[in-house]
């Protein structure tokens, strides 16, 4: 699943190749899209703005209508100059936007909708700046008591939901409770306000790290010796634990584990020496 930092550098792309300039197409295979498009034609407006909110993605027109697209797993925006060929076949293709000099193409989109700032407003699943990490409206002091707030559910499971803290995906969930050395199977009530607090502070330090403009498509959490310059072949090379069950911790030297965790049974990676239970107890893993 794309994580914030893709979603942000999206939207910059995006923004590059579509902001300012007159649409001169726009298709889609979503039939609502196109009944909007033909009751307010697309074509002719001009993309005023797109931005990142957490996990959604935002083009703003001239006419008033905001697109608000989630990626969820496979979706993605390519930008091709026009007539370049695309990467990937046409049949995926879900939203295509146009204009003199550039084509941007959704391609498995599953959720987009054209939305009025009203309508935008009242949409609960679409995060508001103040809850998204890349944000320069993220207030800290909200989301530190909406995180505390989470009472009895675990570390990971409260990182990931979207309305508590925009931008972090699955991968980055295991990076900071790592980088906290919280063990991601504690409940959010056994963390101090201080720890909670640390929490907050390095997943927008490690979201942030991620949306520079020299930082690529990876994730990158751990730089070893040297900053990285070519591109790693395997992604967990850039990662403390996530997707390195059964290696050494970078730190301690312990084995990694794995485990499937939460309602929606997202795996989870920690180091048990570096990341332990409060009261000692094992937390089981492979
Ligand atoms: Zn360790």
């Amino acid at each position: 699943m794309p994580e914030g930092d893709t979603i942000f550098r999206t939207a910059r792309n995006l923004g590059r190749a579509l902001v300012g300039r007159p649409v001169t197409a726009f298709r889609s295979t979503f039939p609502w899209l196109m009944r909007f498009n033909d009751d307010t034609p697309v074509a002719g407006q001009t993309v005023e703005s797109v931005e990142a909110r957490g996990k959604w993605l935002l083009i703003y027109f001239s006419g008033g209508g905001i697109l608000t697209s989630h990626l969820l797993m496979n979706g993605r925006w390519h930008i091709y100059r026009r007539g370049e060929r695309w990467q990937l076949a046409r049949i995926h293709m879900r939203i295509v936007i146009e204009n003199e000099e550039y084509q941007a193409v959704g391609f498995r989109v599953p959720v987009a909708r054209m939305h009025t700032q009203q309508s935008l407003d009242r949409d609960l699943r679409v995060a508001v700046p103040e809850n998204d990490l890349l944000r320069v409206e993220f207030n800290a002091v909200a989301a530190l008591d909406r995180l505390t707030a989470r009472g009895d559910e675990s570390v990971a499971d409260a990182l990931l939901d979207q309305s508590t803290l925009a931008g972090v995906g699955n991968v980055f969930k295991s990076e900071i409770c790592f980088v906290n050395g919280l063990n991601p199977f504690r409940t959010v009530e056994s963390l101090t306000r201080d720890e909670a607090a640390a929490t907050i502070a390095s997943a927008q330090k490690l979201l942030r790290a991620n949306v520079l403009e020299d930082s690529g498509d990876m994730i990158v959490t751990y730089r070893g010796q040297q900053r990285r310059t070519t591109r790693a072949s395997n992604p967990s090379e850039s990662l403390w634990v996530y997707g390195r069950a059964g290696e050494p911790c970078r730190r301690c030297g312990e084995t990694i584990r794995r485990r499937i965790q939460g309602a929606d049974a997202r795996v989870t990676f920690w180091c048990p020496r570096c990341q332990p239970m409060p009261n000692g107890a094992d937390v089981e893993g492979t």
